[in-house]
């Protein structure tokens, strides 16, 4: 049991949540090529991203069809679940905001907060979504970090934690002071996205020890361990910072601000850095609630506790009618039984994939905490609970489950 609760310490159910045109698809396809996912870069004006497998997506442009993809970075498993960010499709991000057990927030900053970001910022609060933000196009144009940051506290009211300084502007943008641990990061100018660590520019330390000192005072005040620590010492170790970043991104009373530009590749490895510091794994959140018999009932986050599992999308592959699990609880196998509970029927289990974005891996057994995609369900719906067929729950009313959607 112990080493089934230490694989789910380093999983993340990562969201990427953002207004249309700030960057999800670019910050994804990102982290798909520094988590080495993919080989090739994909470009977004040239339908190439390996996230939008859908024709049709391909040529509107817009992410419509949420799926989830598995890579790896520094020890952990993060499955990125893409959030339609298509006002058209309310639901289907509700569902997959659901399922996420952290998110990254992705601002454009030249806009700042737009319409949207500040639409699917308030669902993800609803939902209990912690969250980091990500300021991205720092190459831009106009794009300026504090505007951005003003906006998000104006807008959206958390106390930003701006975690990094940024080097060079606009064009000149290349790299960022990371202010936690007080040294440079540097990008190299080969577009790969390689990070050189080097000592903070001369140039930029009186502003960098400002800035520092201005992030620790906004987590001592939201803080108590952080408090006593700069009472103390006047100053806050990285260590502190770090647990108190990770603890005060879970409470929502503040979010970890970083920044960087996707399309240059820029910034990407230290944002995956702090989804692993700051955002939570399936062990860090509240065990997830259904209904069984009408009553209420809680499941763990554990692999020996009776199955259950929201399908939160349906897509009809050339590999087959794939079913996405987020499990809450439990174990399955293939071939096993599980119970549809608000459709009343039982399905049974055929292959589990972890879908990858250039192939996908054959898996024995999903455990609580995994998402993945099954194969071999035959009428199960987008929204359906599926569990133990001993001890049923429904996580999600009948009503709401919707119809599969096609994929050429
Ligand atoms: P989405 O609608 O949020 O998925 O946004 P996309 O990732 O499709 O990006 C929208 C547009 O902004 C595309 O033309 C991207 O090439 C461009 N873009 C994305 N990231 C950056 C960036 O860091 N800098 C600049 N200058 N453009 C970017």
């Amino acid at each position: 049991m112990r080493t089934h609760l230490n694989t789910l310490a380093v999983v993340r159910n990562l969201g990427i949540l953002a207004h249309v045109d700030a960057g999800k698809t670019t910050v994804t396809e990102r982290i798909l090529y520094a988590t080495g996912t993919t080989h090739k870069r994909g470009e977004v004006h040239d339908g190439t991203t390996v996230t939008d497998f859908d024709p049709q997506e391909r040529d509107r442009g817009i992410t419509i069809f949420a799926a989830a993809v598995s890579c790896a970075w520094d020890g952990h498993r993060i499955n990125l679940i893409d959030t339609p960010g298509h006002v058209d499709f309310a639901d289907e991000v509700e569902r997959s905001l659901r399922v996420l057990d952290g998110a990254v927030a992705v601002f454009d900053a030249v806009a700042g907060v737009e319409p949207q970001s500040e639409s699917v910022w308030r669902q993800a609060d609803r939902h209990g979504v912690p969250r980091i933000a990500f300021v991205n196009k720092l190459d831009r144009a106009g794009a300026d970090l504090d505007t951005a940051v003003a906006s998000i506290r104006e807008r959206l009211h958390p106390a930003p934690l701006v975690v990094q300084l940024p080097i060079g502007a606009e064009d000149g943008f290349r790299g960022v002071v990371d202010l936690v641990r007080m040294r440079a990061l540097v990008w190299d100018d080969d577009g790969d996205g390689t990070v050189v660590e080097a000592p903070v520019p001369e140039e930029l330390r009186a502003q960098a020890q400002r800035r520092r000192r201005l992030l620790e005072e906004a987590v001592a005040e939201l803080h108590a361990d952080a408090l006593e620590e700069f009472c103390e010492r006047s100053t806050l170790s990285p260590e502190t910072l770090v647990t108190a970043l990770h603890d005060v991104t879970r409470s929502g009373d503040g979010v970890v601000v970083l920044c960087g530009s996707a399309y240059r590749n820029r910034g990407v490895e230290p944002l995956l850095d702090a989804v692993v510091a700051y955002l939570p794994s399936p062990l860090d959140v509240p065990a997830v609630r259904g209904l069984r018999d009408g009553a209420d009932e809680e499941r763990p986050a554990d692999p020996a506790a009776p199955f259950a599992a929201l399908a939160f999308k349906v897509s009809a592959t050339p590999t087959g009618r794939l079913t996405y699990l987020r499990v809450y609880s439990g174990t399955i196998e293939k071939g096993d039984t599980v119970l549809d509970a608000g459709a009343r029927r039982t399905e049974r289990i055929g292959r589990i994939l972890r879908v990858r974005a250039d192939r996908h891996a054959h898996v024995d057994r999903a455990v609580a905490g995994d998402i993945v995609a099954v194969v071999g369900l035959k009428s199960a719906r987008a929204g359906a609970t599926l569990c133990a067929p001993d001890a049923p729950l429904v996580l999600e009313p009948p009503g709401a489950a919707e119809p599969v959607v096609s994929v050429a």
